[in-house]
């Protein structure tokens, strides 16, 4: 079996049930919580991979949860929401879900979704890089990223990135100098190519832009090329 853990927490039974009992069957080991008391005591206990994260919980707003867990740990984020354009909204406030699916969800997609983080490559695969069995450090100026450890530094000091940043700056270290398009990003890191995921792409790349250079970070730095995309440049 895969060993792969997801935590689900929902207040409402047959919607966290249905949620646990279609990833259990697609072989994930599931914890349920219907809590967000519940979730960070649960979290802090054993970490699982994801989270999927209900938005309105009884006793706690699903973003204040969202964001102790980005805190706290490094777990996937998938957070349902009641209503689609509550989505947006989330993205706006920078809550920090690695990814969002509004009710009512097909069940089949909420799988496809938990498993693409699961699946997630360490470094995306550059369509010219040939495959090599071992990945080295990449370093760029004051930049250092190593795939095995999924550490970052910078400087030599170690900075501390959310899964989803790192698998971004993974891909931008990836090609340094190339303009990697938005929806380049969203299929290597997202796997989806969904474009009303543009703006999730923004809002982790601007997180990500705020760490590095809260970390002191002068070079590389990450350019947007406005209405493309990204690029490196030392
Ligand atoms: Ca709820």
């Amino acid at each position: 079996m895969s060993g792969q853990s997801v935590l689900v927490v929902e207040d409402t039974d047959e919607i966290r049930e249905l949620v646990a009992t279609v990833l259990r069957r697609a072989g994930m080991d599931v914890r349920e919580v219907a809590s967000g008391a519940a979730c960070l005591e649960e979290v802090r206990r054993d970490a699982p991979d994801v989270v999927v994260l209900d938005l309105g919980l009884p006793d706690a707003d699903g973003t204040e949860v969202c964001r102790r867990l980005r805190a706290e740990t490094d777990c996937y984020v998938l957070m349902l929401t009641a209503r689609a354009e509550e989505v947006d909204l989330l993205i706006g406030l920078a809550v920090g879900a690695d990814g969002y699916m509004a009710k009512p969800f097909s069940p089949r997609e909420l799988v496809a979704r938990v498993q693409t983080m699961l699946r997630r490559p360490r470094t995306p695969s550059a369509p010219e890089a040939p495959a090599s069995p071992e990945e080295s450090v990449r370093r760029l100026a004051e930049l250092e990223v190593d795939p095995d450890s999924r550490e970052v530094r910078v400087d030599g000091a170690a900075v501390d990135l959310t899964r989803t940043e790192f698998d971004l700056l993974s891909a931008l270290v990836s090609r340094p100098g190339r303009v990697l398009q938005r929806e380049t990003l969203l299929r290597e890191v997202w796997q989806t190519d969904w474009e009303g995921n543009l703006r999730l792409v923004e809002a982790h790349m601007s997180n990500l832009r705020r760490k590095l250079t809260a970390a002191g970070l002068s070079s590389p730095e990450i350019r947007t090329v406005r209405g493309v995309g990204y690029r490196l440049v030392a």
